[in-house]
């Protein structure tokens, strides 16, 4: 069956080394790809995920030493959900406490267990725990496989409007309506992992301020390229501007501007983060692409130091 959903969530962050800490050690997240911002190589693109990266589970950050806050507004992505086993929402909040990492109280949406949490550049994270979590996960030194993060719950999305960006989501992108709970409209794609998008319309809010802390952009599953350039052809007959395809290294890339003003991005399942290191050794050396490969010292001498 065709897998709808999310690929990846990509935010904006402050220093690396905390950013790396926080999400490798405290939440237990495999750092599977360590390379730079392709359109600017003097920063990081440091990409989370589980045991072999698969779509759906991966978590992207461009950390910036210096990076001004960014303020949650319309247009944007809220908060950025892990699905967790929901026996295991005890062992987290007790986590949480433990490492000072600061929650709101536990609340329950659309029937599942939600503790709300910050990262240290004040990005909105959510552990929601789920039946049938799946039994693939990746155990770091602190989080062991029974309580890992199984990958992303889904993302919320802050809107003026929720009908435009639903037409995309189910006429273009796969997904389904998936049920409302008070300003909540949920759509669900045929994924497990990843594969929920909700839309919260609140007209008259605040527009987003980009900064740490941040989501740059969504980005959706696309099998292949044929099934990605159907997708952008359908967008460009409903109007949307869609940009060339971009080489990623580890996808390939579709971005437009969806209706409410979120970047949305459509990345290919295929090649994967396996293409230019072995699944053992993800995310231990510092990757280039051969573009920037020549480059590599120079690089390397900009970039802050990072396990
Ligand atoms: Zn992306």
């Amino acid at each position: 069956m065709v897998q709808t959903g999310l690929h990846h969530v990509t935010a904006f962050s402050g220093p690396a080394p905390r950013n790396l800490d926080f999400h490798t050690r405290v939440l237990g997240l495999r750092l599977v790809k360590k390379t730079v911002n392709f359109d600017d190589p003097g920063t990081y693109h440091l990409y989370y995920g589980d045991a072999a990266g698969r779509p759906g589970t991966i978590l992207t950050f461009f950390p910036i030493e210096r990076a001004a806050p960014g303020r949650v507004g319309v247009g944007e992505t809220q908060e950025t959900a892990f699905r967790i086993p929901r026996a295991s929402i005890g062992w987290w909040t007790h986590r949480l406490i433990e490492k000072g990492v600061a929650h709101e109280p536990l609340v329950q949406v659309f029937g599942e267990p939600t503790l709300r949490f910050r990262d240290p550049d004040g990005m909105m994270l959510a552990l929601v725990g789920v039946d049938d979590a799946g039994d693939e996960a990746w155990a770091s030194g602190e989080v062991p496989a029974e309580h890992a993060i199984r990958g992303l719950h889904g993302v919320t999305l802050l809107l003026e409007r929720a009908e435009p960006t639903a037409a995309i989501l189910t006429d273009v992108l796969g997904l389904h309506a998936a049920g409302r709970e008070g300003n909540l409209i949920r759509f669900a794609g045929s994924a497990a992992i990843g594969g929920l998008v909700t839309l919260r319309a609140v007209g008259g809010f605040l527009p987003a301020r980009p900064g740490a802390g941040s989501v740059h952009h969504i980005a959706f599953r696309a099998a292949d390229d044929a099934a990605q350039a159907a997708m952008g052809e359908a967008l460009v007959a409903r109007g949307l501007h869609v940009t060339e395809q971009r080489d990623r290294q580890y996808f390939r890339s579709i971005y437009f501007r969806e209706p409410g003003g979120v970047l949305f991005e459509i990345a290919t399942d295929t090649p994967g983060f396996a293409v230019d290191e072995p699944i053992e050794a993800l995310g231990s050396a510092l990757k280039l692409p051969a573009g920037l490969e020549p480059h590599r010292a120079e690089i390397e001498a900009v970039l802050p130091k990072v396990a």
